[in-house]
């Protein structure tokens, strides 16, 4: 990756200038396991600079779709673009530069942030950019210092993950991928697993970011986060978008019934 940051700049701001251009085309998707079709013909775009909120219930293959746009699971069919560049079509064959790519392009928080326990919060951040992308170490702890002070956790810089609290733990594991410089941002319910007192400092973070232009996939049951944030709600239900639209046509006025019903028992 060639992203580089403009001298001086925000460390919170995205790699590339944010502009309106589609970013990421995702058309037919299908994944099965074994006999269970888990995602079943999902399309849709994300333009730059904006967020899109996947909503539904548990099991309706939010999570699968993110894994298989990050090169975690191979899709069994479709395609994806970015860029409007070639698709990747996974009804052929999908060679590793192809897995690469997909990796390159975006980077995942999970539920449970993944952090390497024995590392320091430093080395949590400086490890991928050093290892995964080869920026040189002067360059990479510069960049994660700017970041971490950029959401609180400048004082934390030789702390490990243990001696944070749930929601440092999470602002860390944003941090580690906005230090990857990834064109798009993929969260799987970056909130779920925290206490209800800490939620409100992660979705803080989250709401920042898209502020500052980052483009976003978000898997969330937090609804009234992807009222504020969302320039697009996908409402997913076994395997399909069975509704879209923006958080208030979705929210306030859903067409099916099932969408309807969805947003009641949360709302
Ligand atoms: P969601 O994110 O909407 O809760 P998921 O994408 O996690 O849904 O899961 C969709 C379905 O796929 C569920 O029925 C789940 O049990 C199944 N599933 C997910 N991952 C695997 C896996 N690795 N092996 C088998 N089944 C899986």
């Amino acid at each position: 990756m060639s992203h580089d940051e403009p001298a001086g700049g925000d460390p919170l701001a995205p790699p590339a200038a944010a502009d309106d251009r589609v970013l990421l085309t995702v058309g037919g998707l299908e994944k099965n396991f074994g006999t269970n079709r888990v995602v079943d013909g999902v399309d849709f775009e994300v333009r730059r600079g904006e967020v899109v909120v996947l909503i539904g219930p548990s099991g309706s293959g939010k999570t699968t779709v993110l894994r298989c746009l990050n090169g975690l699971e191979i899709a069994d069919a479709g395609r994806v673009a970015f860029d409007g560049g070639p698709a990747i079509d996974f009804g052929r064959r999908v060679s590793k530069a192809d897995r690469r790519a997909l990796r390159d392009r975006s980077a995942m928080v999970f539920q449970h942030h993944n952090l390497f326990p024995h590392r320091t919060v430093l080395q949590n951040v400086v490890e991928g950019p050093v290892h995964a992308h080869g920026v040189g170490r002067g360059e990479a702890v510069a960049r994660a210092e700017a970041l971490l002070a950029r959401v609180g956790l400048g004082e934390k810089r030789n702390a490990y993950p243990f001696e944070l609290s749930g929601g440092q733990q999470q602002r860390l594991g944003i941090v580690r991928a906005l230090a990857l410089q990834p064109d798009l941002l993929l969260f799987d319910e970056p909130t779920s697993a925290l206490d209800p007192e800490l939620v409100g400092e992660v979705l803080a973070v989250l709401k920042e970011l898209a502020e500052e232009g980052w483009t976003m996939v978000i898997v969330t049951h937090e609804l009234s986060f992807a009222r504020k944030v969302a320039d697009e709600v996908l409402f997913f239900d076994r395997g399909a978008i069975v509704e879209r639209g923006t958080p208030g046509e979705l929210f306030t006025r859903p067409q099916h019934e099932r969408t309807r019903r969805f947003v009641d028992s949360i709302l």
